[in-house]
């Protein structure tokens, strides 16, 4: 049979373009402030513009969209404001690339033909995301996306510099960095991958340069020593006590450095004397400030050694680091090399060790922009879910250093700084013509920022600031920020600071932190290792609803190994769903008649959906339409319990279990006599069958947005979309005696199913069922609904018995003496009902087992005697093991008590039906 309006089976490709395009043309993802109103925004997180989305992504941003989706059917306002980050160094690296499969490098181009390939190469290829997204349904507001590089993002962001710099927390300094040799640009701590790797520990002499005898040094990196400017030792270390202030002469350089007393160096490592590089080591760096020591470079930017190497000079710092290694033998100041495993920083970009090393850069100060955000999460004014990520964020906040934002790139944004010969400087929007001082000319910086440093402006940048829009003065503060937990520091922190700093209030009041899906392999997902999932892939092979089902289903703790049988699970769903719809559909126009929607009879007027008439429409109903409008109810105050507490996965277990566990599986069955019987109760079903259906079809939308929206479009109820039909979280319709006496048919009805079953009983053979229980109410339940109870079980007759099992009275029926197993259910409010094995069974059932008896009897027979003749030749007992032996004969014991086992069944069965 097929339905006019609905296929007979679902097709996720015919629908979800479809529907994707027309929410989109209809304007739906679009939102318009509404002053005075609470509103939902969210600013997404902006992806690279270089990334693509592996499954891992997109429960993030699946997460973003079922709650923008609940928060409009709720009728909120809502804006999921989206974008793609500019990803500095990531993206110069994928062009600089390309240009060397083309023989050419960035400096051939120079800066503004290389910008112009960047930009090139955006337009091309920077699409790829938002694709993604679309497949998945997301319901962004594309109309406001945001690029951070963007000329209104521009101005943000050139807008916070120069007032960061003219506040005086922006300074030129000297400073270790990190930095890539490679990448030829410094890299913030929290980029740096740290990798385990075999190394070694030189221990190395220093002579005393006023005395007999020497301190003995140890470090991983040896051809750092060139650059000493002090040894360390801790002031509580008893051992060196005297010799603070003593000087020792520098190995292969000849440089007489000083013993300082310093709390870093620490009294266990070693031999408690440390060497100390400032300009190599931030450590290092620190304990020089403190000690005022001065800075020796011996590793240049390229990774080579600097002329105040020496003999050193030129060589790259791995050759170097042998070469020292051998003059130091050579002088007899090596002591020992032992094997000592390092914690390598390496470049996240392009995997190079990082050298870290002094260097000129822009810094913003942290300390004074910290204690707001401090404040906002100790408040609570922000928190986090879950709670202990911000235990994760104080730590870092209490211990924040300043933060290094030059990037030594040309691809982002520009330092707005300007510097002229007679040493003026100043940071502004807009190139200044002359010097105001000199009149001269001004050059600006060649750095840009840290890709992080306009990221930090996202959740108020992209609502317009630093212009007073209408979207800042309403959205701003947004409601909710879902990232990963990777980047709690490099950006979530920063939010809030500048958010704070700039807008005197805090760009989220909540942070959701989701899980991290790991691959099948338990491995993370990573574009790069090849180990992330392309969901076009799967949405391909199950459907986008099928994919957001199956991602959202397991999304519960915060790491999930991805299981793509969860994907085939919601595939089984959607045709769950669509089945049931095809069955209520059809019922409309009269029994199993398909029609056209003009031509359908009853529920004549489209139905009404809001809590008050589903409570209406219970109370003049039967049992069962109470039963599932009560859980109808509840359910959709638990689903809408869970996404307020953004247990997503929770939800679509509970939409989930009631749709295919209660509804599927029940209401459908029970609704059938009705619809059968015509007239009144039929017509009352039909509207109970549309509006259980609707309303599920509305607790699903956010989570399975297109197959609800394609079955909602060929049911009579009103509103244009599901998508912006109110949420039904206010049913408040309860029958717990309906609940009671449905659960009570079920329980029966399963076991007396089961009971069919185990006895090869077939479906239609009308039985008869026998219920025992002890107290009267469940036993006039049952009576009341008889032919109900009949019809779901397939059985032919109930009799109703008052006490235990088993029966002491005659007038029940004979039971079959070789079945001894009882179904027992045990029943809420301490009553106990017993289906037991009473089934009258009739001949051609009675044939049917006494035919599989003989034949279990056979089998079982024939195993036996081929033990007993292994057992009776004396080669097996002779030549055969022992334990081998043994266990055949174990085997004919248990296979003898089979064979007596099944004889008994037959000759009961025959007992019963003598003619057999
Ligand atoms: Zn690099
Ligand atoms: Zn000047």
């Amino acid at each position: 049979m097929s339905h006019p309006d609905l296929p007979k089976t679902y097709d996720p490709r015919r629908v979800e373009a479809r529907w994707y395009r027309a929410w989109e043309e209809r304007g739906y993802f679009r939102a318009e402030p509404r002053p005075g109103q609470p509103h939902f925004c969210i600013t997404i997180p902006p992806p690279n513009v270089t990334g693509e989305l592996h499954l891992g992504h997109a429960l993030c941003y699946e997460i973003q969209d079922i709650l923008g989706r609940y928060h409009r059917m709720l009728g909120k306002p809502t804006l999921i404001l989206p974008g793609t980050d500019h990803a500095g160094i990531a993206t110069q690296n994928v062009v600089e690339r390309q240009l060397a499969a083309e023989g050419l490098s960035r400096a051939d181009l120079g800066r503004e033909k290389f910008l112009e390939r960047v930009w090139q190469w955006k337009e091309t290829y920077g699409r790829r995301i938002e694709q993604q997204f679309r497949t998945l349904g997301f319901a962004f507001d594309w109309s406001r996306d945001r690029f951070t590089m963007d000329p209104d993002y521009a101005d943000a962001v050139l807008e916070a510099f120069v007032r960061l710099f003219d506040e005086g927390f922006i300074y030129r300094g000297e400073r270790v960095i990190n930095w890539c040799p490679r990448c030829r640009t410094a890299i913030s701590d929290i980029e740096v991958e740290h990798r385990e790797s075999p190394g070694y520990l030189y221990h190395i002499a220093y002579p005393y340069a006023n005395r007999p005898g020497a301190v003995v040094v140890a470090t991983t990196r040896p051809e750092t020593m060139l650059g000493d400017t002090a040894v360390a030792v801790n002031p509580a270390d008893d051992r060196y006590r005297d010799l603070v202030g003593e000087q020792v002469i520098l190995p292969l350089v000849g440089r007489e450095i000083p013993i300082i007393a310093d709390h870093y160096a620490d009294p266990e490592f070693g031999t408690g004397a440390v060497k100390v590089t400032p300009a190599h080591d931030l450590n290092d760096f620190e304990a020089g400030e403190r000690h005022n020591l001065p800075r020796v470079k011996v590793i240049g930017d390229d990774g080579r050694m600097t002329a105040e190497a020496g003999r050193f000079a030129g060589l790259d710092r791995f050759e170097a680091r042998e070469a020292v290694v051998e003059a130091l033998r050579a002088e007899g100041r090596l002591v020992e090399v032992e094997p000592y495993p390092v914690s390598l920083g390496t470049c996240e970009r392009c995997g190079t060790v990082l050298e870290p090393l002094l260097s000129e850069q822009w810094f913003v100060r942290m300390r004074e922009l910290a204690q707001p955000g401090i404040e906002a999460v100790e408040s609570g004014r922000v928190g986090f879910i879950p709670e202990r990520w911000a235990d994760v964020y104080l730590e870092w906040m209490r211990n924040i250093r300043d933060w290094c934002i030059s990037r030594q790139l040309w691809w982002g944004h520009r330092i707005p700084v300007y510097t002229c010969q007679c040493g003026k400087v100043i940071a502004a929007k807009v190139a200044p013509e002359r010097c105001p001082d000199c009149g001269g000319p001004m050059t600006q910086d060649p750095d840009v920022l840290d890709t992080w440093f306009s990221s930090a402006l996202w959740p108020f940048a992209t609502l317009g600031w630093p212009r007073r829009t209408a979207d800042l003065e309403y959205f701003y503060p947004t409601d909710l920020m879902v990232t990963s937990s990777q980047i709690i520091f490099l950006w979530v922190a920063r939010m809030v600071m500048t958010g704070l700093h700039f807008l005197g209030d805090i760009p989220f009041p909540e942070v959701l932190i989701n899980a991290t899906v790991l691959n099948a392999e338990g491995r993370r997902m990573s574009k790069s290792l090849g180990t992330g999932v392309d969901p076009e892939e799967t949405v391909l092979k199950y459907g986008a609803d099928a994919t957001r089902f199956g991602l959202i289903a397991q999304s519960s703790g915060q790491q999930v190994r991805l299981d793509m049988e969860r994907m085939e699970n919601g595939r089984n769903f959607c045709n769950k769903i669509w089945n049931a719809a095809r069955f209520v559909l059809t019922n409309l126009g009269g029994r199993d008649t398909p029609v056209p929607p003009q031509h359908r009879q009853g529920p004549s007027a489209p139905v009404p959906l809001d809590g008050p008439s589903l409570e209406a429409l219970a109370r003049e109903g039967s049992v069962p339409d109470r039963w599932i409008a009560s859980r109808l109810s509840a359910t959709a105050r638990d689903v809408t319990a869970a996404l307020e507490n953004y247990r997503l996965d929770e939800a679509a277990r509970l939409i989930y279990d009631f749709f295919w566990g209660e509804f599927c599986d029940w209401y459908l069955e029970m609704s059938k006599p009705a619809l059968r019987s015509g007239g009144e109760a039929a017509d009352r079903a039909r509207r109970m069958l549309v509006t259980v259906l609707a309303n599920s079809l509305k607790l699903l939308h956010p989570i399975m947005p297109f197959i609800t929206e394609e079955i909602w479009q060929a049911l009579p109820v009103e509103g244009e979309s599901i998508m912006i039909a109110p949420w039904p979280g206010d049913a408040t319709f309860q029958d717990g005696e309906a609940e009671h006496e449905i659960e009570l048919i079920m329980d029966v009805v399963r076991a007396a199913r089961d009971l069919k079953a185990s006895h090869d009983v077939q479906p239609s053979e009308k039985v008869t069922l026998d219920v025992f229980a002890e107290s009267e109410e469940p036993l006039g339940a049952l009576e009341s609904h008889e032919p109900l109870v009949l019809f779901m079980a397939g059985m032919g007759r109930m009799v109703r018995h008052k006490g235990r099992f088993p029966p002491d009275r005659q007038d029940v029926p004979k039971r079959i003496p070789w079945r001894s197993e009882e179904i027992t259910l045990a029943i809420s409010r301490g009553l106990e009902i017993r289906v037991a094995d009473t089934l009258k069974v009739s001949d051609s059932v009675s044939a049917a087992l006494s035919q599989r008896l003989k034949r279990d009897l056979a089998r079982e027979q024939e195993k036996f005697e081929r033990v007993k003749r292994k057992l009776a030749n004396p080669d097996f007992l002779q030549k055969a093991p022992p334990e081998v032996v043994d266990k055949t004969r174990a085997d004919q014991k248990e296979l003898e008590g089979k064979v007596a086992a099944a004889q008994e069944r037959l000759d009961a069965l025959r007992a019963q039906s003598p003619e057999r």
